[in-house]
């Protein structure tokens, strides 16, 4: 007999597996439907799982034209892993949520709803219909969500006193790879602006490199005397001829300069390109200009500046000008690149981070590094509350949901206790990825929260001395971690929920 399994060539020489029957295979029903989709929802945590926390491991990943990247933000890694299964598909958006709502616990969530699935299909194996599970998984989120609420500490910190706010930004740095590179690269040349960088420079090496006062033009129309189009003959046939339209074409464009100069503006910004001539005849005229900026940053330098974006040179007037108090163009490195500093503008909350690096890829984590630290601080701001991290919360909740099992009379106990036990996911995966032995650190952790009724002792991940995570300043936005119950909740039930999977293929 043939076997099941064949191997094969593409056009490209690289092998691949063809499975026989796979045609029949691929409608699934009942419970082989769920069991397919626990394994691939649980294959997605398995990676995430070693990333998670302090001493979390990083991630190379290879994208299809070459670029790497290095990282251990669960959001990026699965962002950039291309996963086809459909329910994959569904933790990569889980953890997007999670990103875009909160902007942090981005790998924790995955974990988290991993751990859910994996107690699911052990419930399925004992013959516990999915909808029972998943009215279980419901209460008991509930459960640990208030729970939360109730070992939730405001964080204090004020208008006058930021300090706490700059120490958060801190710790959560602490935990990422940037903490790590320091030494060697340049990223302690990055530097905080008040007001906008554009990757451009002055369109002519003689114009002023330092404006101040500056009164900007932000234009989105061609700063160019009117070309003739190709549906358009223009005969010359005469030197004279020449000459006249080069004339008149110069007169044009000295008559845009002055306009400009007219309405008071000493710097024009355009989104498109002049050509040599006219960038010369400006420098003449002394009106510095910078060209092929483009769309998002004219915006910003809009917004930034006060002015307003003009998409009709006619409409030019001074009050749509921009304005800011200097303008500078800064040169950087062995070959000069040159970057244009718009600053003291008269939005004065505009802010840029401009970051330094190595190179590419310790850029691109360190700018998804610094927003996590600022997602953290926007969400103190927006709510106080906090829980305390290391697992701490988690062990808590698991304690909290174990004990309220008890008054579930019904099959949803059996699914309230496997919850409780997935809560314990968190505490472990920390425990065994910062080399520490998890089940016995965890229920020493655990006894220990019991006897002394602190809802604070955690993972000692980095070996400072004590589990204590508020002596330790470890915590997290109560906000943040009551998303991730919630959506972690949310997409397990959704799971359990499908019971056929059907594929193009049954067509
Ligand atoms: P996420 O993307 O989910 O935020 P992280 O890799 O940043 O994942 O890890 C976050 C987890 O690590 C949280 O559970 C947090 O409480 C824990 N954690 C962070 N710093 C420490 C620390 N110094 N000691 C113990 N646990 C920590």
């Amino acid at each position: 007999e043939a076997s099941a399994m064949a191997l094969a060539f593409d056009e490209f020489g690289r092998p691949f597996i063809i499975l026989r029957e796979q045609e029949k295979k691929s409608r699934l029903q009942g419970l082989d439907a769920q069991k397919a989709n626990i394994a691939a929802g649980k294959a997605v945590a398995r990676i995430l799982r070693t990333s998670l926390g302090p001493k979390g491991m990083d991630k190379m990943l290879q994208s299809p034209d070459g670029d790497v990247t290095i990282t251990n933000d669960g959001a990026t890694i699965l962002e950039q892993m291309d996963v086809d299964n459909q329910i994959a598909k569904l933790m990569v958006e889980l953890s997007r949520s999670q990103d875009y709502e909160i902007g942090d616990g981005t790998t924790g969530v995955v974990v988290m709803a991993g751990a859910l699935l994996e107690q699911a299909e052990k419930l399925l194996e004992r013959g516990i219909h999915p909808i029972r599970i998943a009215e279980g998984y419901e209460l008991a989120s509930r459960i640990a969500f208030d729970h939360l609420e109730h070992i939730s500490q405001k964080f204090e910190f004020s208008d006058t006193n930021i300090e706490p706010l700059v120490q958060t930004c801190m710790t959560t740095l602490s935990s990422k790879i940037v903490n790590r590179c320091k030494v060697g690269g340049k990223l302690e040349d990055t530097e905080l602006v008040y007001g906008i960088i554009v990757d451009k420079d002055m369109s002519h090496p003689q114009m002023p490199k330092r404006i101040e006062d500056a009164k900007i033009a932000i234009l989105t129309c061609p700063f160019e005397p009117p070309k003739p189009k190709t549906k358009h003959k223009v005969d010359i046939d005469t030197v004279e001829k020449f000459q006249m339209l080069r004339e008149q074409e110069q007169k044009y464009f000295d008559e845009m300069v002055q306009k400009c100069k007219n309405v008071g503006a000493t710097l024009v910004i355009c989104q498109w390109g002049f050509d040599d001539e006219a960038n010369h005849l400006l420098m003449h005229r002394n009106l510095p200009a910078v060209r092929w900026v483009g769309g998002v940053e004219l915006e910003l330098i809009a917004i930034a500046t006060g002015g307003r974006i003009v998409p009709r040179f006619q409409e030019l007037s001074p009050e749509k000008l921009g304005k800011a108090g200097i303008v500078r163009e800064k040169s950087f490195g062995t070959t000069k690149d040159r970057m244009l500093y718009i600053e003291q503008c008269a939005n004065s909350r505009a802010v840029t981070i401009f970051i330094r690096g190595g190179n590419k890829m310790m850029i691109e984590e360190t700018k998804r590094s610094l927003h996590d630290a600022l997602c953290v601080a926007r969400n103190l701001i927006r709510n106080k509350s906090i829980v305390y991290g290391g697992g701490s919360a988690e062990i808590s909740c698991s304690v909290a949901v174990e004990a309220a099992a008890d008054r579930y009379p019904g099959v949803e106990q059996y699914a309230i206790r496997s919850f409780a036990d997935a809560l314990d996911a968190i505490p472990l995966a920390l425990a065994e990825n910062s080399g520490l032995s998890p089940i016995d650190t965890l229920t020493a952790v655990k006894s220990q929260q019991v006897k002394e009724s602190n809802p604070h002792c955690g993972i000692d991940c980095n070996d400072v001395g004590t589990n204590d995570m508020k002596e330790q300043d470890v915590f997290e936005s109560l906000i943040g971690k009551q998303q991730q119950i919630l959506l972690a909740t949310q997409v397990v039930k959704m799971i359990l929920k499908i019971d056929d999977v059907i594929s193009p293929s049954d067509f």
